[in-house]
């Protein structure tokens, strides 16, 4: 690809280099070179890049040197985004992007006056930002009209599914045009988000931005072959009794259950000195929690990946892989919490057998292996294993049936009304039966002719 050097290599117009002028930006930060061409053509897109790295501009640039003035009342672009400070947040990026530009941009979001935000939706717009609550109710309203949209995105998505919005969203998809150019930002990879994007996406192009300012030989990293959850958290327990060093530890879980284990396990073991956050959480337990690792009061803190995302803490004197993450972007994302501002940082990854697949795809991702501890051998290995890690069983005799908790749910989003109607067979047959509560056919022709003979 050609290296995009500054704005001028975008062919920009000229409002769009003035706004950037006045913004004091000299040149493109590597999202946005890489986004421009890809978004301007029209094409599926999914970035992965943190807050931080100019992603809002990377659509937005190519999204305003494209969109033609109009007077129509439809709007043509809707961002939806996770939270309403993200949507006011991004509402002041986009005005200041087009300051000299003639495009409307509205903000809505839950938990204020619908009837404002309909009146301002009735008065025309081009660019909706908006909650995926609160956008299906005004679209279900018939106030706004969604089928004019041509670009819809899709920023923080991994926040978005972590919350629950993910039916939502699906809703949503219902009422646009299936004609559309869908845009997705992620800071991380998870099962959902690569999920959705299977189902919606239509061939994206894939960008991934690594943590910005994460240079890694300022990080040792480091891992060790262990079998299981119980031989990892006795491991953990070992570790975090065995030196002083490890007095500011940010330890990842894949899931949030699994949060909820190690911390019940870890109180246990020490008591008073562990915190944990993840979306079950309430804000305040959160805030809580946060404030207590901060302050060195606990030094331990659980977190799921989508979770430990808007941390900013200092000095974090150890990352703990608790599991192998399956996504090499979020391994890179988690390991960058450590050895900032020129620290040096220790990274260590936990794996199990089954995890070996997810590590060899980090390790070629980073064109390196990560050296491997051996280990201790005062660590009890055990050989308990909890539900997750225990074999599936099978019915004797019938291999294929599946357990009741491994079938699948519903259908992935509920079907519409037009869908959900059942092949009953031919309707003359269908009204003969009601009439005379009984299956009428023409008779048995075959009867008669057995009488015949
Ligand atoms: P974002 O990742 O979109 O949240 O952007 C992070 C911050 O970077 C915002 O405050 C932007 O205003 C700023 N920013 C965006 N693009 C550039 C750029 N090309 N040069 C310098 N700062 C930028």
């Amino acid at each position: 690809m050609e290296e995009v050097l500054s704005f001028e290599d975008l062919n920009l117009n000229t409002p769009l280099q003035n706004a950037l002028d006045d913004l004091g930006f000299s040149k493109p930060t590597p999202i946005q070179a890489q986004a421009f061409n890809p978004v301007a053509s029209g094409k599926d897109l999914v970035g992965i890049a943190q807050t931080g790295t100019g992603k809002t501009f990377a659509y937005m640039m190519p999204i305003l040197r494209h969109l033609k003035y109009s007077t129509q009342d439809n709007p043509r672009v809707l961002i939806l985004v996770p939270t309403r400070e993200l949507v006011v947040q991004l509402v002041d990026d986009i005005e200041k992007l087009a300051a000299y530009i003639n495009v409307r941009v509205l903000g809505v979001y839950g938990g204020t006056n619908i009837n404002t935000q309909k009146q301002a939706v009735a008065q025309g717009q081009d660019i909706i930002v908006a909650t995926p609550g609160r956008l299906f109710d005004l679209a279900v309203s018939h106030v706004l009209q969604l089928k004019s949209i041509q670009k819809l995105v899709i920023d923080e998505v991994d926040v978005m599914l972590d919350l629950g919005f993910r039916h939502q969203l699906l809703n949503i998809f219902d009422l646009l045009p299936e004609r559309r150019q869908n845009i997705m930002f992620s800071a991380t990879m998870t099962e959902d988000v690569d999920q959705l994007i299977q189902s919606f996406f239509i061939n994206p192009q894939r960008i991934t931005i690594a943590v910005s300012g994460t240079p890694l030989n300022n990080i040792k990293q480091q891992r060790y072959n262990v079998p299981n959850f119980h031989t990892k958290v006795n491991l953990l327990e070992y570790l975090l009794k065995s030196s002083e060093e490890f007095n500011k530890v940010l330890v990842f879980v894949a899931f949030k259950k699994m949060a909820d284990m190690l911390f019940d396990e870890l109180e246990e073991r020490i008591p008073g000195e562990t915190c944990v956050i993840h979306s079950n959480k309430t804000q305040n337990y959160r805030l809580r929690s946060i404030e207590q690792f901060e302050s060195g009061e606990h030094r331990i803190l659980i977190a799921t990946d989508v979770m430990a995302r808007g941390l900013d803490i200092d000095n974090i004197s150890h990352v703990v892989n608790f599991d192998t993450p399956n996504y090499p972007e979020n391994y890179m994302h988690r390991i960058g919490r450590t050895g900032r501002a020129e620290q040096e940082g220790v990274a260590l990854t936990f794996s199990t057998e089954n995890e070996k697949e997810a590590l060899s795809a980090i390790e070629s991702y980073m064109n390196m292996e990560i050296p491997i501890v051996e280990f201790p051998e005062a660590v009890k290995i055990s050989d308990q294993l909890i539900r997750e890690e225990r074999p599936e069983i099978k019915e004797r005799n019938n291999p294929t049936k599946r357990l009741t908790e491994d079938t699948p749910g519903p259908a992935f989003h509920e079907k519409k009304d037009k869908n959900k109607k059942v092949n009953l067979g031919g309707s003359y047959k269908r009204k003969i039966s009601t009439k005379y509560k009984k299956p009428k056919t023409r008779g048995d022709k075959n009867a008669k002719r057995r009488k015949k003979r």
